[in-house]
């Protein structure tokens, strides 16, 4: 049998998951900053969440959902996404009741059925925040600036933050007209995808990728044209506030994003860097959804970073303190007696915080102080009979190749030098 792992998924290996670990410890510590508590929901949800919640018209829940029915024969997806999940959670547990803004922020793993390519999976993993309960443009700003500091924080740069307001449902119903006014006389010439879009969803054919569409949209107005004022005055302020801050953005009238449930702002964070698949993260405002999947309406905002692609685009980058994953000591010993003892260090040592392996293939000690040059040790704590009699040990510092007795009372002491912290 020669079972490999589903395309489009990835194994995260030992020498990768310092980089992760590294992330999401930032994540921690920012989240905390700023205020939001982490919420962890299912994987899997009924799909009728997601088909309300993203939009039956949308190519996440027309082509990319992985749905499938349980032995009680109900309809469940693996979830594409993080918000309507949050929310559905908000509901359910009244957290509305909480004082507002409720802020949440999730870490874990999306499966959508993509067509994988460097930086584009079916299994990838999202941090995402909400923000519900509140229409102030600042938490607009708040959700720019929060994965920007982030990205700063992991030593990333080089990545543009684009913006545009899609505006309410009545913007957008107007909007709707003149675009189906410029682009009806054409349908025949837009892509597959965009022709089926054109009466069922013609918003996203501004953002379709292919060159012909793009040229054919060129001359549609802006939908930030198209505005009502109070729209037109919340997506003011949140320029205000982004300008006030410093953060620099590109406005892009174009940028429409692939879910139904954002109004007013919506951005995504790119880096150019990364060629096709550039969006590092992406969010926006989504005042209509609390209500659409079953609770009073609150207002709402959020986005989500892409991890694999924030990893993609650090790159190998310097300067970048991952946690050192190699052990402190390797105790070695002979077998027998010298065994017993070796596995009373290696159970003190751990005790103390320090990283210690022990040999357990039985090799010799040339074999095992091979181990522990390939395992990067830096001490190696060696237990023979003499050792024994004599309530000592021998440790071998592996970058000078020095050696000493130590006795077993001051083994914790010799290889957690005073001042130094225990275990990393
Ligand atoms: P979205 O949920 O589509 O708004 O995407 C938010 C972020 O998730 C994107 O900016 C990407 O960084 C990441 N992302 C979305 N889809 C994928 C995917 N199929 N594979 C890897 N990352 C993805």
């Amino acid at each position: 049998m020669n079972v490999r792992r589903p395309k489009g998924t990835n194994d995260i290996l030992p020498e990768d998951t310092g980089k992760w670990q590294f992330i999401e410890a930032r994540i921690q510590k920012l989240c905390r900053r700023y205020g939001y508590q982490e919420i962890r929901t299912p994987i899997f949800e009924h799909t009728e969440l997601f088909a309300r919640g993203i939009g039956e018209a949308t190519d996440i829940v027309e082509k990319e959902m992985y749905t499938f029915r349980d032995r009680g024969d109900r309809s469940l997806t693996l979830r594409p996404e993080g918000t309507a999940c949050v929310v559905r959670a908000f509901i359910e547990n009244g957290l509305d009741s909480s004082p507002l803004p409720v802020k949440l922020y999730y870490l874990g793993p999306m499966f959508r059925y993509e067509r994988p390519q460097a930086g584009r999976y079916r299994q990838f993993y999202q941090f995402g925040i909400e923000a519900i309960g509140s229409m102030d443009p600042f938490l607009d700003a708040e959700m720019i600036t929060l994965p920007i500091e982030l990205y700063r924080a992991c030593g990333l740069d080089g990545f543009q933050v684009q913006i545009n307001s899609i505006g309410c449902l009545e913007c957008r119903g107007s909007y709707r007209d003149t675009l189906l006014r410029h682009l009806e006389g054409k349908a025949d010439q837009f892509c597959h995808n965009c022709q089926s879009r054109l009466h069922r969803n013609p918003l996203r054919i501004l953002d379709c990728k292919n060159p012909k569409c793009r040229e054919l949209v060129e001359e549609v107005p802006p939908i930030t044209d198209y505005l009502c004022p109070e729209c037109a005055d919340h997506f003011g302020q949140v320029k205000g506030y982004l300008d006030q801050l410093g953060v620099a953005y590109e406005p892009n009238p174009k940028l429409v994003r692939g879910f139904d449930y954002y109004t007013k702002t919506v951005f995504e964070i790119i880096v150019p860097a990364l060629g096709a698949q550039n969006a590092i993260g992406a969010g926006g405002r989504y005042d209509g959804l609390v209500e659409e999947i079953g609770g009073k309406p609150q207002p709402a905002v959020g986005f989500a970073v892409g991890v694999e692609r924030l990893i993609l685009a650090l790159g190998e980058q310097s300067g970048i303190d991952y946690a050192e994953a190699r052990p402190d000591a390797f105790v070695a010993h002979f077998g027998g007696r010298t065994k017993a003892r070796a596995v009373e260090i290696v159970t003190g040592l751990r005790r103390t915080g320090l990283w210690a392996e022990l040999d357990y293939l039985g090799r010799s000690l040339k074999a095992q102080m091979k181990a522990a040059d390939r395992l990067k040790c830096k001490w190696v704590v060696i237990v023979g009979e003499e050792e024994l009699e004599q309530n000592t040990v021998k440790i071998r510092n592996m970058a000078t190749g020095e050696e000493q007795g130590v006795s077993l009372d001051q083994i914790g002491a010799f290889l957690t030098p005073a001042g130094e912290e225990q275990g990393t």
